[in-house]
């Protein structure tokens, strides 16, 4: 029995990666113990990186990318799921050192899945995906260091993308005013649309300072972005207040910072990670965003898509060009 898969494959002479849509078998996929049927996808950052040469993700080739996937157990040899259940798998560097959601099947490991969360469907899922998902860690995670809504603005950076989009619509849900950063100012009325409340242009954080501080201004921030916004957000933050850093969009160092935030304001960085989160805090967060994340402003962030779209997507999406959430029907 045959099915569809987007394999990329590499050229060992001149290095050069290529992605196709394949028809490959059952016994292609890699051993483990639940094979799943995969109804629907996404594209997140990372997936971008795994589409193309980029990143050092991918070891080996030929490789089925997708991070991220939702869909029905067809097999299983764990007690935990049975044929016919919906599950949902973020992380554990599948799509990356495992082969992943950008085929009609998938074969994983039962302690990289979660059941699928009440409330949501497979394609809705999808529409979060690890982006969604991190978000809501980030969320979770500020809430657990005291923020509540009234305290102020709570700045997204990259909000137009993935992770900022969901941010944007779960911040704004729980009543807190979201000041949302872009460097896209065609994006503002989606970015009102998911809840935004005042919209910072990229421009505004873009030049290191030398000022040990700034005027107080974010009761709380999620940054997907770090590099020099990273650096001066900091020094923007009220006191006692934290940042939920997610992502390195603009970056992989925090440039300009000082310790003077830390030690005068006694401000928080939070670093948090999707990929091996414990099962408890995934089930937790998967919870919130069913009960969270309102299902019309997630709608308004869903670009569709299918297999072949995806090279075209991945290297959009590393340019900054992908506008919320990918969800790619593998089955159209
Ligand atoms: P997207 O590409 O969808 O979003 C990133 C956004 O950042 C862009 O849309 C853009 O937003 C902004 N941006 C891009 N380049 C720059 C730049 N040079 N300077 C400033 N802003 C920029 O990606 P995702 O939302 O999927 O991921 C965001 C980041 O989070 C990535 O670095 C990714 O690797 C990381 N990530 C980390 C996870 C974790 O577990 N910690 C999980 C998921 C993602 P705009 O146009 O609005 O300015």
């Amino acid at each position: 029995m045959t099915f569809n898969a987007l394999v990329v494959e590499k050229d060992e002479e001149s290095g050069k990666t290529s992605a196709a849509v394949k028809s490959i078998e059952l016994d292609d996929l890699p051993e483990a113990e639940v094979l799943v049927a995969v109804d629907y996808s996404t594209v997140n950052y990372k997936d971008g990186l795994c589409l193309g040469p980029g990143g050092g993700l991918v070891r080996k080739y030929p490789h089925v990318p997708g991070i991220d996937f939702a869909g029905t157990v067809e097999q299983s040899a764990d007690p935990r799921y049975k044929p016919g259940d919906k599950v949902v798998l973020t992380g554990w560097r599948v799509g990356e050192a495992h082969w992943g959601g950008y085929a009609q099947k998938a074969r994983v490991k039962a302690d990289w899945l979660v059941p699928l969360p009440e409330g949501l469907t497979t394609r809705a899922a999808m529409a979060v995906g690890t982006a969604g998902l991190t978000a809501m860690l980030a969320v979770m995670a500020l809430e657990d260091h005291g923020l509540k809504p009234g305290h102020g603005p709570v700045l997204v950076t990259g909000a137009a993308g993935g992770v900022g989009s969901v941010a944007t619509a779960i911040l704004a849900h729980l009543g807190h005013e979201v000041a949302a950063v872009t460097g896209r100012p065609e994006q503002e009325d989606y970015l009102r649309g998911l809840g935004a409340t005042q919209i910072v242009a990229r421009e505004e954080l873009t030049e290191v300072t030398r000022k040990p501080l700034e005027s107080e201004q974010w009761a709380g921030c999620v940054d997907a972005v770090a590099g020099v916004m990273l650096g001066r957000v900091l020094k923007q933050m009220k006191y006692g207040c934290s940042v939920a850093a997610i992502g390195l969009a603009g970056g992989a160092a925090i440039e300009g910072a000082l310790i003077t935030p830390f030690i005068l304001r006694g401000v928080n960085l939070l670093g948090i990670d999707s990929v091996m989160q414990p099962y408890d805090n995934r089930l937790r967060a998967w919870a919130r965003i069913a009960r969270d994340l309102p299902i019309d402003k997630l709608e308004a962030m869903v670009l569709p898509a299918t297999l072949s779209d995806l090279p075209a997507l991945g290297a959009a999406i590393l340019k900054g060009q992908v506008k919320g959430r990918v969800v790619v029907d593998v089955n159209a």
